[in-house]
Order: structure tokens, then sequence, then C-alpha cells
């Protein structure tokens, strides 16, 4: 029997709003797609967030012998400000003020994302489809809708007739979300709009001239709508009706709703089996945004040059922090949080190289096997990281009792252990030994706490002359020392 017939999954199922058995529509193989960036700016921390979630789906899922295809998508074109169906293309605007071609803004966005993710020990997707590559696709799928009678055309642009569809489906049925609601709580359109009702949206727009992106296509030269995108490339490779598919909570109204729409109008088919929603990432206790300030970016994060963190903290920090709440909670990134993961990771990873000093007894006294299988039920329980992160703390405890003599494993004990504890944190969770293996930056933290040390001694004697000449001297080498209520931390620049 496969390994993975012997685990029973759990999935949170946004469409029904409860946990459902996973169940994938062909034996063994999973199909699983995430909406990805809109590669105009440097990607946002929170979208690493929710990327870094669905990695860890994928990784699991691969972990238990599925053939899993994951496709995330680049947003290439079409993607309006605001995410409406007026406004410029967000990659045309920064061309434009940037006075670059559109792919430049394309290019070097995409690098960006790439290289933050890699930093982050994120798995490359199968297959990462771009919108500009599929615009034949997205105009076939424009053309069945049409066909069906659920969309219009109005001076070159295309629209999906979101009252006509509610005829025969439930346009909100994602969301929970009635049309009628959505009628009363729209304004109505100023006559200046194409659209026969505030709530439709747009499949295709008609260029205006000064629009640099821009395709023919039977109703006029222009471009796809951001919603539709997704329905093209995501049933491309997939399939019209697929397993998993992911995105950011702030996805699921419009844009996946209106992917179900698209889907149901084109070929009649729901296209996903189970919707899974990442919730969001907040900064000290608020919402990140760029008008208020209260925002990081992930690279800024990484090296600690910034106004909210203490220090620079490691990646795989960053990613345990991150597993230690459920993906389907907000999370809330704060420099106590962040120096309490830390320290955690490097409990964890303590223990797991105590794993090669372990002498092997005659007995066990914890049982492996049941605790390895209340790691995998953490895990088929909708990917309930914090709980599995709960059970390899348990383990590090017993690892570290064994070290000290008050508790006992068998050899056979041993080996499942270290296989497992690997399993989980290094392919699962996707962690780094990182800092304990640059020996080097461990070796100049333990200089550095030596010198700080030497400052507290110099302060305590009253010889201010010492302690100022520390920290200026490491400062002049880059080395920043800060104070704080709890002792004095340093940074690299
Ligand atoms: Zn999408």
């Amino acid at each position: 029997m496969p390994f993975y017939e012997t685990q029973n999954i759990q999935i949170y199922n946004t469409l029904s709003g409860k946990k459902e058995v996973f169940k994938p529509i062909e034996p063994g193989y999973v199909g699983m797609y995430v909406c990805g960036p809109t590669v105009y700016s440097n990607v946002h921390l929170g979208n690493v967030r929710t990327f870094m979630s669905f990695d860890m789906v994928f990784r699991y899922l691969k972990h238990l012998g599925y053939k899993v295809r994951y496709v995330r998508n680049i947003t290439d074109a079409g993607h309006l400000e605001n995410d409406a169906d007026v406004g410029e293309d967000k990659i045309t605007k920064k061309a434009r003020l940037e006075q670059i071609e559109p792919m430049e803004v394309v290019q070097r966005y995409t690098v960006d994302f790439h290289n933050i993710l890699n930093t982050f020990n994120f798995l490359p997707p199968s297959i990462e489809p771009t919108a500009t590559g599929h615009i034949i696709e997205q105009i076939e799928l424009i053309k069945s809708i049409i066909d069906n009678g659920y969309a219009y055309v109005v001076n070159g642009s295309v629209y999906f007739d979101v009252h006509k569809f509610n005829e025969s489906y439930e346009y909100g049925i994602l969301s929970k979300r009635k049309l009628e609601e959505l009628i009363h709580n729209t304004r109505a359109l100023d006559g200046q709009s194409d659209k026969k009702n505030p709530q439709d949206f747009a499949l295709w727009k008609r260029a205006e001239p000064q629009h640099i992106m821009r395709w023919p296509s039977p109703w006029s030269d222009g471009f796809p709508g951001w919603h539709l995108e997704c329905t093209a490339m995501s049933t491309k490779y997939l399939g019209d009706n697929f397993d998993i598919h992911g995105g950011g909570m702030d996805l699921k109204f419009p844009h996946h709703e209106c992917e179900i729409a698209q889907s149901q109008a084109s070929k009649n088919q729901s296209p996903v089996n189970y919707w899974m929603h990442a919730n969001m990432l907040h900064l000290n206790g608020q919402r990140m945004s760029k008008s208020t300030g209260n925002t990081v970016n992930p690279a800024e994060l990484l090296s600690g040059n910034n106004s909210f963190f203490s220090k620079a903290y490691a990646p795989s920090v960053i990613r345990f922090f991150n597993a230690q709440s459920s993906y389907r909670s907000v999370l809330d990134l704060t420099d106590d949080g962040l120096l309490a993961s830390e320290k955690g990771f490097h409990r964890l990873m303590d223990a797991i190289h105590l794993l090669d000093e372990l002498e092997a007894g005659d007995t066990s006294t914890f049982d492996v096997q049941k605790w390895r299988q209340l790691c995998y039920d953490a895990m088929n329980d909708d990917f309930n990281s914090p709980i599995l992160i709960a059970h390899l703390f348990e383990a590090s405890k017993q690892i570290n009792q064994v070290k000290t003599g008050t508790a006992t494993l068998t050899k056979t004990d041993i080996a499942l252990l270290k296989t497992t504890m690997h399993d989980f944190t290094f392919d699962v969770l996707g962690l780094e030994d990182q800092v304990s293996s640059d020996s080097g930056t461990d070796k100049l933290s333990g200089a550095v706490e030596l010198l700080i040390k030497l400052r507290q001694e110099a302060r305590a004697n009253k010889d201010f002359a010492l302690s100022d000449k520390i920290r200026d001297e490491l400062a002049a080498k880059g080395i920043q020392l800060k104070d704080g209520k709890d002792g004095t931390t340093f940074s690299v620049n």
C-alpha cells in the first residue's frame, strides 16, 4: 500500500466552510494551483507568507508519496490598479514611470521574487506559467463564455454578465455573498462605464491608444481581465476540475469567486474540489500598509535593516515562526515573537545534532512509533504545523533526557527518531540547519558577545571611555550595538 493511503488528510475547504477528508480525483496524484505574484514591485512579505504556507502543503503531500503537479502563475499583464476594471495596468504604469519596457519590469521583479523564495528554501513549482504566455487560451475561454450567453461585448471590451450567470448558478458561493447584498452595497454606475451592472467584471479590455501591452482579438486590440488568466492556466495544466486551489485570503473575493464563475460559464463545471486560503500577515498588531509606513519587505527583515526589529533574522527562523501558527490564523510579526522563535529553532537544531551522539540502551522509555504517528496526525489535520512543532519539541526534550541519562532509547528507536525528526524538520517544514552550520557566523557572534560582556563590565566600573570605545569601534566595522531593557543586542550591516 502506498504510504499516502495510510494517512487520512483533512483539509479546511473554504467552499463548504468545514474540514473535509482529502480525496484526490486521481488516486496518488494531486493537482494544485496557487495564485502567484503580480510582478510590478518587490514581493510583499504577506505574499511570501502565503507562498510559504503552500510550499509546506506541497512538501507534505510529496513527502507522503503523492505525485503533485503544483502550478503557480506569474501575473505579467492585465492586473489593473485597485484590482478593479478601470485604471492603469500595474505593470504598464511602472514601465511608464521608469521609462522602460513592460517586460523589463516583469523580468526585474520576477528575478527578485525567485531570489527571495530561494533564500527561504522554497521548492520550485512544477509549472510557473505567465499570463502573457497564455493570451490565446484566454481568448478561447472568452469565446466560449460569450457563446454560452454569459458575456457581452461593448465598444471592443467584453464583460462577464454576473446577473445572467446568477440565474443558473450561484455567484458568491465561495465568499458567501449574495448578489442582492452586492447590488445593495455597490454604487450605481456613473454613466462612464460600458458595463450593464456594477457587479459585472471585465474579461477583455479594449486598450487605450497609450496602453503599451496589447494583443489582437476578435473584439479589439486589448488585453485580458485579471481573473481570466488563472482560469485559463489552471484548467490548461490541471484539467477542468482539479484538486486544490490556494491563495491569500484577500483573493477570495472577487478574484476566486470570478474564477469559479468563469469555469462554470465556459465549461459548466465547478473547477476546484478544495479551496484553501492562507490568512494575513500583520506587523506589530496592525495591518501592513505602505501608506501608513507599517510595512517591512523580505530583504529588510533578513538584513535587519529596518526600524521594527532589533536584529537580522535567518530565513529558517522566519519559516519556523510562520509554521508556529496555523496558515488559517492571522500571523502577527513582532520582534518578541521572532526572538522566541529563534530560541525555539536553536533548541530544535541542538536536539537534532545531539541525535548523533546518543548511546543506545536496552529498552526505550519513550514510544517513538506512537510519537511519529502523532506528528503525521498533526499535519493530516489541515496541515496543523504548530501542533507538529509541539511534538518536535517533545522529542527534543526526550533526546536531552537520553543524553543526560534520565531516559533511554534502543538503537532502532534512535534511528527512527532521527529519520522522523529530519523528515519533518527539513523536508516538510523546509527548515535549513543554517545558523548552526555557518560556523563563521557562530564565531563572530561569540566574539561580539564577548565584547558586549567586556563593555558591560567597563560600564559597571564606570569606565565609560572604554565602553564607548568598544561600541564606536564595533560600529566602525559595521556592527551596531543596541541597548534594550533585556540587555544589549547587535546587528551586522
Ligand atoms: Zn489567481
